[in-house]
């Protein structure tokens, strides 16, 4: 029985593999402020309450090239449209919107995966009205998490659950025969 998927796209360093960390509860991806650190895996199976999803950091395939992000983040978005149920787009809460932001919003606008908009970093509550900044992604409003300091945890896991919720297995239409 095959698992929904749930791809993590974002430009470096928003907490991609941090995210993948919090949400598998376990160390699986090296966290690196350094664009260009191989990961030793990224991918993982995440549970809450008996319902589970593979969660993939689409940013560990490969090295960060940093002199060619755009098309790093193109292939992590060619990998995640392939064969994701839900993609999660990164964005750090603390910064502005970046170039390469727009960039993976462009991307991602028009295809048919449902996208989930995360803007991660957001370490306390008082930061959390940053969020508003990055509805302009046209991604709608974002969902405030921190990787680091693990708030909002369940919250997502709930909201993903949900999103995927339709394309589970045991809710799956049955094949006509
Ligand atoms: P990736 O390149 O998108 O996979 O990002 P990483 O997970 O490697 O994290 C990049 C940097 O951001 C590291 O220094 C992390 O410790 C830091 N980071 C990740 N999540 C958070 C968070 O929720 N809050 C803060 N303050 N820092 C974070």
């Amino acid at each position: 029985m095959s698992l929904p998927v749930v791809a993590i796209v974002g430009r470096p360093n928003v907490g991609k593999s941090s995210l993948l960390n919090l949400l598998a509860r376990r160390r699986i991806s090296i966290v690196d402020p350094t664009p260009g650190v191989t990961r030793d895996r990224v991918s993982a199976v995440c549970d809450l309450d008996d319902r589970y999803f593979e969660l993939i950091d689409t940013g560990g395939y490969g090295i960060e090239d940093s002199d060619n992000l755009t098309e790093h983040v193109e292939q992590q978005i060619r990998f995640a449209i392939g064969g994701a149920a839900l993609i999660l787009f990164v964005v750090d809460i603390r910064a502005e919107i970046t170039p390469l932001d727009l960039e993976v919003a462009r991307m991602l606008r028009g295809i048919e995966t449902p996208v989930q908009l995360v803007a991660n970093k957001a370490d306390t509550e008082a930061i959390e009205h940053l969020a508003g900044h990055f509805i302009a992604l046209g991604f709608g409003d974002p969902f405030c998490v921190s990787a680091l300091h693990a708030r909002h945890r369940r919250e997502l896991m709930e909201l993903i659950l949900e999103r995927v919720g339709d394309l589970a297995p045991d809710k799956a239409p049955d094949p006509v025969m």
